[in-house]
């Protein structure tokens, strides 16, 4: 049997301790069932971190971080922790863990499963069997480059500046993700910039091409502009299999994405770093949601997004394809036998039920499965 495979989970704030905790069943149902090993360490991380340890992430957390095979996230924050400092906010503890670990590919699906193909806004015949994955570059462009500031002129006015900025390596690595993907995927990448009315995106058009052409020439690669892009995705999504985009383009463009799906309580991501020399590379799975300070306490809060970040840990820290697609199968079924929680059961459709239910319902589907 292979090495036990290290896990770090950091249930966090609000709902996240009520979802992790559904998630956690299935983590000990497939330590139970199949031939994997996991070793877990959990951690308070968030505000749940900061009245307990008097700071959002210990170092002796970041250590387990950093030690870890894979990181599994909660969500952090919440109106208690909402008056705090800048220096000690709930959310720090999340991006001392992107910064530290240097998390730089944010992999977001956007997945339409079968039984939720009315939840989407657009009509059912545009997104059904959507199966998109955007991968947003998360440590560099214009939320981090320099010069920024705000300066007083001359004249007395003042002025906002940011830069975007991007060198070849930053490119190229988060590129590599994306050309990697859509080999175990449709064999198409999309990269989007504005290369039209920007300096660094037309290097990051010609930075994506070369190295296309140079290592990935089995790859269809195609460029469009974001703004194109945007549009594209809401009339005709199912055009795309992997998109791959700068930090600002990838935060706009996948936030838009995730609703072509549905429920925001559906939908999971990952961040990666770089493979290191040893083949380790860290890697953080959280679902896109907060910490929903307005259903936490009540039990009602859908867990399918935190599972499924799982399945994501399982495909892409741990090759473990089989088994991811084991939990995702389970889900869709226990969502097309009409178990949902209040935020997928619309007015007139199925009844809510809980996350528990939820949870029991997913177990009780593994276990047929795997029988
Ligand atoms: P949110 O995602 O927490 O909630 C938005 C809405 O979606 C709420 O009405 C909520 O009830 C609902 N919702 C979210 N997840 C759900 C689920 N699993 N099941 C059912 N309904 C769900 O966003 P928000 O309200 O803007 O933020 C709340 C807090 O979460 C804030 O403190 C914010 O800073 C934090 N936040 C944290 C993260 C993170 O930890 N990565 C991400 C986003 C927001």
């Amino acid at each position: 049997m292979p090495a036990n495979k290290k896990l770090l989970i950091l249930p966090g704030d609000g709902i996240g301790p009520e979802v992790m905790a559904e998630t956690r069943r299935v983590i000990d149902w497939m330590d139970r069932r199949r031939l994997v090993r996991f070793d877990i360490a959990e951690a308070l991380v968030g505000g749940a971190a900061i009245d307990a340890e008097g700071t959002p992430i210990t170092e002796a957390t970041m250590q387990a971080a950093r030690d870890a095979d894979a990181i599994l996230f909660g969500s952090v924050g919440g109106p208690k922790w909402d008056k705090l400092g800048f220096d000690l906010r709930p959310e720090l503890a999340i991006l001392r863990l992107r910064k530290e670990l240097d998390l730089f590919a944010n992999l977001r699906p956007a997945v339409v499963l079968d039984p939720l193909v009315d939840a989407s806004t657009l009509k059912p015949e545009v997104v059904r069997g959507l199966d998109i994955m955007i991968v947003r570059e998360s440590t560099g462009g214009v939320y981090f480059g320099t010069p920024r500031g705000v300066e007083t002129l001359p004249d007395g006015q003042q002025r906002g500046f940011d830069t975007e900025s991007y060198t070849t390596g930053e490119i190229e690595r988060v590129a590599r993700v994306a050309f990697e993907l859509a080999r175990k995927r449709g064999l198409r990448v999309t990269s989007v910039e504005k290369a039209n009315v920007m300096q660094s995106g037309l290097f990051w058009r010609q930075t994506v091409t070369a190295l296309g052409a140079r290592d990935y020439p089995d790859v269809a690669l195609s460029h469009m502009y974001a703004d194109n892009c945007a549009m594209q995705l809401v009339r005709n999504p199912r055009q795309f299999d992997v998109i791959v985009t700068s930090n600002i383009f990838g935060d706009l463009l996948s936030d838009l994405a995730s609703m072509l799906t549905g429920s925001l309580g559906m939908l999971p991501s990952a961040t990666l770093g770089a493979v290191q020399p040893s083949g380790k590379r860290h890697a953080l799975y959280e679902p896109i949601h907060g910490s929903a300070p307005d259903i936490a306490g009540k039990g009602i809060a859908n867990p399918l997004a935190q599972i499924l970040s799982f399945a994501m840990l399982l495909r892409y820290s741990f090759d473990m394809e089989e088994d991811a697609r084991l939990i995702e199968g389970a889900a869709t079924a226990v969502l097309a036998a009409g178990l949902r929680t209040a935020d997928l059961a619309g007015p007139g459709g199925t009844a809510a039920v809980g996350t528990r239910a939820v949870g029991d319902a997913l177990l009780a589907e593994l276990e047929r499965r795997a029988a």
